[in-house]
């Protein structure tokens, strides 16, 4: 009922958020599955009325990573962020709903967990830059991008959601 697609009034080159149903990429970074926190990530999500459309775990390749993080290779801290998201698996997920992509950045909160509010992912379970638990993808476009380069399509489920009458009402 509510699959309309309402474009973002903004001049920026991105459609960061387009205030529709969205489809959004978040990942359990090896250090949130090393310590667990895989099922209350997933559980906030459910919770807030998201829908899980695809999920797995996998051992993340160089050549993922790279593609993943294009906007980072040249960073000095990349050989780190390398190291650190291929030192275990990953739980990568695909969430859908009103607004994910935004929502979902909001969950997770910012980069740095330090400026993370209590409340986020990263502001309750993480201290550090380097080791800050989750990934959420940071716009449309980007979601896209991720989703293809994460998932394959038959890896993404449509199914309907009995309860989106209380939650899109
Ligand atoms: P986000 O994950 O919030 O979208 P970025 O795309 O800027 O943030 O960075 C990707 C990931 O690279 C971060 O989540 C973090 O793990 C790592 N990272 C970013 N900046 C730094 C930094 N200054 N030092 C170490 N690692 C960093």
């Amino acid at each position: 009922p509510v699959y309309f697609r309402q474009r973002w009034p903004s001049s920026r080159r991105k459609t960061r958020f387009t205030g529709g149903v969205e489809r959004t990429l978040v990942a359990v970074k090896p250090d949130g599955v090393q310590r667990r926190y895989v099922g209350q990530i997933i559980q906030r999500f459910e919770k807030r009325g998201f829908k899980l459309v695809g999920l797995k775990m996998l051992q993340a390749s160089d050549g993922l990573l790279s593609q993943h993080y294009r906007e980072l290779v040249k960073k000095p801290f990349y050989p780190n962020l390398v190291d650190y998201m291929t030192s275990g698996p990953v739980v990568a997920m695909v969430w859908e709903g009103l607004n994910v992509v935004q929502s979902s950045r909001r969950m997770v909160g910012p980069t740095n967990p330090a400026e993370a509010p209590a409340g986020t992912v990263r502001g309750d379970l993480s201290l550090h830059v380097s080791r800050n638990v989750v990934h959420a993808s940071d716009s449309v476009e980007g979601a896209e991008r991720e989703i293809k380069l994460w998932f394959e399509g038959k890896e993404l489920l449509n199914w309907e959601c009995y309860d989106h009458s209380l939650t899109y009402k």
